[in-house]
């Protein structure tokens, strides 16, 4: 396998010299700044967790474009309806242990349509020049990339054109060899740990808005390009008994600055063809959407699960009626997210470049569905394990020998269980639902993808509202 493995990929690291502060600094070594360990680290065992054994002939894929073996869910265009539900299956199962899944792949392939559909309106040659960076990308290890989509976008009722002074991503220059792009991007989550940058516009866009179509890739050190990073929700000290999940896994987020960023001509997909940006969205609003509705249903296994375990080092169970009910409603609301993204893959059409889009209406009525049972999800959290979740020592008080005897005989709770195992489902739940973690859950269910609306705007356009007037006027006997 030519895919880096973890270890090859923080080596690799070492080659970038990116411009990036975190708190306030310049981050010198990102391999081994502290504050971007769980970014690095998810990252790296993201490479060598799909070389396991169980999920190895599923998350691996050979490209058809490049020959190579690479990661699917990072790096493959879908290309075969098969892979809307592989990946799916997958992604559900990874979210389910480590929360993010990294959607790369979904990325890749609405870019390919999407320019796909600019040389097709407009004799371009850019799918090209983009087959060739992902060959490049497939061939040199598959190094990771930040997705740029989201624009700042001002003031929120006018598009760029029209904004006082925008800071949306534009060109600003076009000259031979290439073009000057300024500006910034959003949420670039795990950007840091990225090698490449990969840049589409986030919204339509009208003829007064051509500067802002602007899509290309760059090396995350180019000149001009700066991130600006919040660390990751979980602790920045070393409690793995304490936070679990967070210490070892999410990432940063960053907002990134393009400062008159020179862009060669072989890394530029679109450049002024605003007329295409907006399928971009509509492309977004099915595929990723598709892996947002799966990966809810992953998270609503992790709260099962855990949720489960807190009753049992309690001394409760699934045999405890309200328990029960609740841990039985996160699981159906599990597998309603999930059928909504089967359901879409299996109404897919293709995309005249190949890619399968998934059935818009179901998984946008899937995830909104799904992303507005958190709030219920994470009540039943504390519900079942307890106050404790919030009031319990910390990890650092269970390690001092002169206290631990005492947490010890205090917080005993199933015998089957000993102290420290009930302090560590405890532990998962409080990383879960009473975190720092929990707030970056909330943002990353409700708005990641797109704001709940925007599903419903999908669905209203879309579903033929008309076809179901006609019926009920025909069974109430209307006849205009
Ligand atoms: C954890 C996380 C990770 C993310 N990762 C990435 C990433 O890697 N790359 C990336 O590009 N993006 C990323 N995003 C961005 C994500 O796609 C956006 O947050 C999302 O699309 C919402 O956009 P916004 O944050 O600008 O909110 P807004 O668009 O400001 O939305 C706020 C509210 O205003 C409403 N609203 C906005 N405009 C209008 C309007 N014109 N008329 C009426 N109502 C309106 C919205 O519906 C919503 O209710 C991430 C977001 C999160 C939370």
């Amino acid at each position: 396998m030519s895919f880096f493995t973890g270890e090859q990929y923080r080596e690799s690291l070492k080659e970038r010299t990116p411009e990036i502060y975190i708190m306030g600094e310049r981050v010198e070594n990102v391999a081994a700044h502290p504050l971007l360990r769980q970014t690095v680290n998810h990252i790296a065992s993201g490479y060598d967790l799909i070389r396991e054994p169980e999920i190895q002939n599923r998350a691996i894929v050979r490209s058809p474009i490049s020959g190579e073996d690479i990661p699917r869910l990072a790096f493959h265009i879908q290309q075969e309806k098969e892979d809307l539900f592989i990946k799916a299956e997958l992604t559900r199962e990874i979210s389910s242990q480590r929360i993010c899944t990294g959607c790369g792949s979904n990325m890749l392939s609405i870019t390919w349509a999407m320019i796909h559909d600019i040389d097709a309106a407009h004799g371009t040659d850019y799918l090209k020049r983009f087959e060739d960076f992902i060959i490049k990308l497939h061939k040199t290890g598959c190094p990771p990339f930040a997705w740029c989509m989201m624009d700042p976008k001002g003031d929120r009722r006018f598009p760029p054109s029209q904004q006082p002074e925008s800071s949306d991503l534009r060109i600003v220059e076009r000259k031979s060899g290439g073009i000057v792009v300024n500006g910034a991007k959003l949420h670039t989550t795990f950007g840091p740990g990225a090698h490449y940058i990969i840049a589409v516009p986030c919204r339509a866009l009208g003829k007064a808005d051509k500067d802002f179509a602007v899509s290309f890739a760059i090396p995350i050190d180019a000149k001009g390009v700066k991130m600006i990073a919040r660390p990751s929700p979980g602790p920045s000290r070393d409690v793995s008994m304490e936070s679990p999940l967070s210490s070892r896994f999410l990432g940063v987020e960053a907002l990134t600055i393009f400062d008159n960023v020179f862009v060669p001509e072989e890394n530029i997909f679109m450049c002024g063809e605003w007329e295409q940006a907006v399928n971009l969205s509509f492309y977004f609003a099915s595929l990723h959407r598709q892996s947002k509705c799966a990966c809810s249903a992953g998270h609503c296994d992790l709260f099962a699960g855990a949720a489960a375990l807190a009753a049992d080092v309690n001394g409760l169970g699934m045999n405890v009626a309200h328990i029960r009910d609740k841990i039985t409603e996160i699981i159906m609301d599990g597998e309603t997210g999930y059928g909504c993204a089967l359901g879409g893959a299996a109404n897919a059409q293709q995309h005249p470049s190949g890619v399968w889009l998934p059935d818009p209406l179901i998984v946008n009525s899937g995830l909104k569905t799904i992303r507005s049972t958190i709030g219920k999800h994470l009540e039943h959290l504390h519900d079942i394990a307890g106050g404790l979740v919030v009031t319990m020592p910390t990890e650092e008080d269970w390690n001092n020998p002169a206290l631990r005897p005492y947490i010890d005989k205090a917080l005993r709770g199933n015998a089957q269980y000993s102290t420290e195992e009930r302090l560590r489902a405890l532990n998962l739940v409080q990383d879960l639902a009473a975190s720092r973690t929990t707030g970056t859950l909330l943002g990353f269910t409700i708005n990641a993808a797109g704001s709940p609306v925007t599903n419903q705007v999908v669905v209203r356009r879309l579903y033929d509202l008309e076809k179901r007037i006609k019926h009920a006027k025909q069974i109430a006997s209307i006849f205009k």
